[in-house]
């Protein structure tokens, strides 16, 4: 192929990371193949957006019938049969029984959106400016998200955080984590502190882009608590986490937690198509009409496959959900063993969203491009990249997840050689 000004075929921009060079051409389930016949394995799963993997077959046949059958692709807010199914199974598969009375509200395409709406509706909600955001969080790259993400490299040159965001320890983050919870406390409740108790706290409870630093289910409930006693609504941001990667549907179902608003995105779609979406209380819905919206909130696409991942999700009374513990579990073994053959490395994370944290800061990266020509897909994490970061999808099996792990420690010990 002639190329022209598209050097890397990805774009000319700078921001890309350019670290694999293969061009892709299909993919199913866990395996990509690229134009040069090379298969790869996927420990990446777009960051989280393909949690059944890629093109599912029951997900492909639910969309190829509904595109033959001239099912309407796009629709703003206009109500369409396509929406009314997804609404329908979310309703009876996810909120009921968990309990939850939340209103499902569709933001825009990405988690981004999902972040600038909760972001929005807290301050709209409280009459309050403030939002209270954790070291090394990750919460998008517009101006609002980015302003409450806590990564240096990443807001430098967009001029935030805006004036409204402060950022507190996150759990494990200090010595003493009480300290984290004792000093909101004092501040929000001292009125000659000088800080204007927030609108909401947005938190995700493993930090996905941050390192895989991963909040303990005490540390969660004492947060809630926290907020209720000071009227701050808790946002959490279950983007990355959510939608069964840590083992459950929803990352905070372990802490018995109930989030004010919950952020939901990438795996939402279940297929890699774009959905963004949040959960708020009934009583926090006090949106003006066309308040906020976006044209492309109605992916009908994206709720054909967002309908047949549920029905995935639950079709066999939890089995699913059980096989993604138990693959959890054989990713927790097959990094502690990356991890034994470094002196000071530690593993990071929860379920399939679990990963290495290594003391020496290149030796994630290393470790990810040994395995890149290898051909497994794998990600680094944290401020400075210093954590391996797998993220298998949730359906991979047994065998390919052996294979991957059996990559990663052979690139490991090359990288160490
Ligand atoms: N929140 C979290 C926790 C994320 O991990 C991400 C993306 N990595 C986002 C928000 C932003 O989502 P998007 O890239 O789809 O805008």
């Amino acid at each position: 192929m002639s190329t022209t000004i598209f050097e890397d075929l990805e774009s000319n921009v700078r921001s890309y990371c350019r670290n694999w060079s293969a061009v892709f051409e299909t993919a199913r389930g866990s395996r990509l193949r690229a134009e040069d016949g090379q298969i790869y394995l996927d420990f990446f799963s777009g960051a989280g957006a393909l949690n059944y993997g890629h093109n599912d077959p029951d997900l492909k046949r639910a969309l190829i019938d509904y595109l033959a059958a001239d099912g309407v692709v796009h629709s703003l807010d206009t109500y369409t049969d396509a929406k009314r199914r997804f609404l329908v199974a979310f309703e009876e598969q996810v909120l009921r029984p968990r309990g939850l009375d939340h209103k499902v509200q569709f933001t825009g395409p990405t988690g981004t959106n999902s972040v600038e709406a909760a972001l929005k509706l807290a301050r709209l909600n409280t009459g309050r400016t403030g939002i209270v955001t954790f070291t090394n969080a990750f919460h998008g790259m517009t101006l609002g998200s980015l302003s409450v993400t806590g990564n240096a490299m990443k807001r430098n040159g967009a001029g935030v955080p805006l004036p409204f965001v402060a950022t507190a320890p996150y759990d494990r983050y200090l010595d003493d984590p009480s300290w984290s919870f004792s000093w909101l406390a004092k501040t929000w409740a001292d009125a000659s502190s000088g800080v204007e108790r927030p609108a909401a706290v947005i938190v995700e409870t493993v930090q996905g882009e941050g390192g895989l630093n991963a909040a303990r289910a005490e540390w969660l409930r004492r947060l809630e608590a926290l907020c209720r006693a000071h009227d701050v609504l808790l946002i959490v941001d279950d983007v990355q986490a959510g939608c069964g990667r840590t083992g459950t549907f929803f990352s905070f179902e372990e802490a018995g937690i109930t989030p004010d608003i919950v952020c939901l995105s990438k795996s939402i779609s279940g297929y890699g198509l774009p959905m963004a979406l949040v959960l708020l209380r009934p009583e926090l819905d006090v949106w003006e009409p066309g308040q906020h919206n976006g044209t492309f909130r109605g992916n009908n696409a994206a709720f054909i496959t967002g309908t047949a991942a549920l029905e995935k999700y639950w079709a066999d009374g939890g089995a699913f959900e059980r096989s993604v513990a138990e693959r959890g579990r054989q990713l927790s073994t097959g990094l502690s063993k990356i991890a034994a053959r470094v002196e000071g490395a530690t593993c990071r994370g929860r379920g399939l969203l679990a990963g290495v944290h290594f003391p020496d800061p290149d030796l994630a990266e290393r470790i990810a491009a040994a395995a890149y020509e290898r051909r497994l897909l794998v990600e680094t994490s944290g401020p400075q990249s210093e954590v391996l970061k797998t993220m298998p999808a949730l359906n991979i099996t047994r065998e390919e997840l052996d294979e991957g792990l059996d990559i990663l420690l052979e690139a490991t010990c090359a990288v160490l050689a």
